[in-house]
């Protein structure tokens, strides 16, 4: 059992309240690759230049992270940079350095065409379905996207939505896409527009999934100090999937389970800069956190 994950690879550039990080390592899948090696081994396609160095690749190796799809072109690794005031849940695009990225073509290699779990991280709708024509028949396809896409692409990422399973969203983003301001009828909205499964994030005010059996909730773990929210979407993502890939029975208990197990990772992503907390991570800590939510949630003897 192994997730296939497209995305970027990147570097970030990012201040907060409390501190400023420079090009240090970021990008959708790079979160979400070694969120979901935790549970299952991950088949990671992305692009990098040539800037990107040992020191970069040394997060991934070690870990079950296959990176024969991990392209290396001529010229610069995509950079991003952001900028956090106190309100952690919004953030300020500074500038997006496609570098490399502008001419991602995702070739899935021969190895990974069989993958039973893909996850489409956050890159343009026209290149997440040319992900979809080079695997065959996976059990589970989730998706991620943002704003960027919904006003440029529109009609490309309904056609690819037609073909995803479970779709990962933030609150403003899937009152954009619906065109509904209330959550729970822009969920209805987007489950018509094929995916079974909509889970909408609310940062530091948890996620909200719909299913076919109903909703769900999950808060944010309530931490003291919350240092640098960027890629606690993503990490969020790798957690939620690598545990359902995990799971041997599919079903509505696994899915909450996924959700809670998510939102446990991600509180780690956010208690340092980059990936530095995801790096020295344990699995007896997730598991212990993953009882913490389970505490903080029960108002009844457990
Ligand atoms: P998140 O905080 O989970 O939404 O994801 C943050 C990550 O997304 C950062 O590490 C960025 O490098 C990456 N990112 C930002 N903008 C883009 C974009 N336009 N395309 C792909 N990745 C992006």
């Amino acid at each position: 059992m192994s997730i296939l994950v497209v995305g970027s690879v990147a570097f970030d550039t990012v201040e907060t309240p409390f501190g400023k990080a420079e090009r240090v390592l970021g990008g959708s899948a790079s979160f979400f690759s070694v969120a979901a090696s935790f549970f299952v081994p991950v088949n990671l396609v992305g692009v990098v230049g040539r800037d990107f160095g040992e020191k970069e690749l040394a997060a991934f190796t070690g870990r079950h992270i296959d990176l024969a799809g991990l392209e290396r072109m001529e010229g610069e690794t995509f950079h991003w940079q952001g900028k956090y005031s106190y309100d952690l849940n919004a953030r300020e695009t500074i500038c997006t350095d496609l570098n490399v990225f502008q001419f991602f073509k995702p070739r899935i290699p021969e190895k990974y065409r069989r993958s039973e779990h893909v996850f489409l991280g956050n890159i343009d709708p026209v290149l997440q379905l040319e992900v979809l024509d080079q695997v065959e028949k996976p059990r589970l396809v989730a998706c991620d996207t943002m704003n960027f896409w919904i006003e440029g692409k529109r009609e490309e990422l309904k056609r690819t939505l037609r073909q995803v399973d479970i779709l990962l969203i933030n609150d403003s983003e899937a009152r954009e896409l619906s065109g509904e301001w209330n959550v729970v009828k822009a969920a209805r909205a987007i489950r018509a527009m094929g995916p079974h499964t909509v889970v909408i994030k609310k940062g530091e005010h948890g996620v909200l999934m719909f299913t076919e059996d109903g909703s769900f909730a999950a808060p944010a773990y309530p931490l003291e100090e919350v240092f640098d929210p960027t890629g606690a979407g993503d990490t969020f993502a790798g957690g939620f999937l690598g545990y359902l890939a995990s799971a041997k029975q599919p079903g509505d208990d696994v899915l909450r389970r996924a959700v809670v197990m998510g939102s446990a990772l991600a509180s780690f992503c956010v208690e340092a800069f980059s990936l530095d907390r995801l790096l020295r991570l344990t699995r007896p800590e997730i598991d212990e956190r993953f009882r913490l939510f389970k505490r903080l949630t029960h108002f009844e003897p457990i």
